[in-house]
């Protein structure tokens, strides 16, 4: 299978988890591939920050094919150097990430300015390749609205229309910058957004989008439950919605599942820190997806077949574990982190 959406930390957050970890798990959850996101500390925006990243991840030598989204900052020479090393380093720089609103690492570029330049340089420097987005619309968040007592009011404080709003806004500015690459919308947490992609690939956009296991399991039920530490970005959303995410996703209309893998400690889960861990909560979804009647090829174009073709992916195989082996796989990865958001559900 392919992950196509970690943050494996390490580095000045190697509390939070190693990279020789995250592969090691990902490894033995039968995960073939990784494409790791830029917000690190420090971030991979610069060759030099990812040639280490690259290097850092070949030494150990973990079996698991390793790829990594190049940030981009607002700044024109980076985002110029940031095709270079796509150019460059493909596909172990599988593409660039644009976090359209902030989340962890504050790689956020969310004045709608600034957006419309990077979309600009993008186009100036002829780039065709793939820009994964983070969307929520920073002026739609309300963040008087969070309560840190209970982290279902996270939805309420980032609420289902800026997810919409956002990618409605990325579509729209891309378009009109001339950009020429492929728009992939991460985490989709509403069937709102979802409604957005389609009108857009109908329109003749080149985009995808993806969703998590979180985000078709869980429910902002579940986030009112504090031992699981349910809190991320996009937050969990209603139970109507997520019922129709997973029915879409049953209905093969989401591109790929992505975990968003997003390792913390309990302690800066205490301090609020957005982002779950780990893999089990996918092979939890993979086992939902089938109890629904997903079949097998359907399964494996959302888990890597779909990714390989955007990507003209060699060599990765896509193998899903048996339904039993799921089970037993994702109890064994539950433990591998100091909290299990999926607990319920085991
Ligand atoms: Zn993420």
């Amino acid at each position: 299978m392919i992950d196509p959406h970690v943050h494996l930390r390490d580095w000045e957050q190697s509390e939070k988890e190693s990279l020789a970890h995250g592969l090691m798990v990902a490894k033995a959850c039968k995960i073939a591939a990784l494409f790791d996101m830029p917000n690190t500390n420090p971030p991979l925006t610069t060759r030099d920050a990812i040639v280490r990243r690259l290097n850092d991840a070949a030494a150990l030598d973990s079996g698991v094919s390793y790829h990594i989204w190049a940030g981009l900052t607002a700044k024109p020479e980076q985002i110029r150097e940031a095709v270079a090393i796509v150019d460059e380093f493909y596909p172990s720089v599988v593409g660039l990430k644009f976090f359209a609103g902030h989340s962890t690492g504050n790689m956020g570029l969310v004045d709608e300015g600034l957006q419309r330049s990077v979309y600009h340089h993008l186009a100036e420097a002829n780039y065709e390749g793939v820009v994964a987005l983070h969307c929520e619309k920073e002026s739609l968040l309300e963040p008087h609205l969070y309560d840190p007592a209970d982290f279902a009011t996270h939805s309420k404080a980032r609420p289902p229309a800026s997810e919409v709003a956002s990618i409605t806004d990325q579509v729209r500015l891309a378009d009109e910058a001339g950009f020429g690459g492929h728009l992939h919308i991460c985490h989709l947490s509403t069937i709102e957004g979802l409604q957005v992609v389609e009108q857009a690939r109908v329109a003749g956009v080149r985009i995808s989008c993806g969703v998590t296991a979180h985000h078709l399991l869980l429910s902002e039920a579940d986030a009112s439950n504090r031992s699981l530490w349910a809190k991320m970005n996009p937050p969990l959303r209603s139970e109507s919605q997520r019922r129709a995410l997973f029915e879409a996703a049953v209905d093969g209309r989401i591109d790929w599942l992505e975990t968003d893998h997003a390792p913390h400690t309990i302690a800066d889960k205490e301090g609020g820190a957005s982002g779950i861990p780990g893999f089990s909560g996918l092979l939890l979804a993979i086992r939902a997806l089938i109890d629904s009647k997903v079949g097998p090829k359907q399964l494996e174009r959302m888990l890597g077949g779909a990714v390989i073709e955007l990507f003209g992916l060699e060599g990765i195989a896509v193998t899903i574990p048996s339904y039993e082996e799921l089970s037993t796989l994702s109890d064994w990865a539950a433990r591998q982190y100091p909290y299990d958001s999926f607990a319920l559900l085991r």
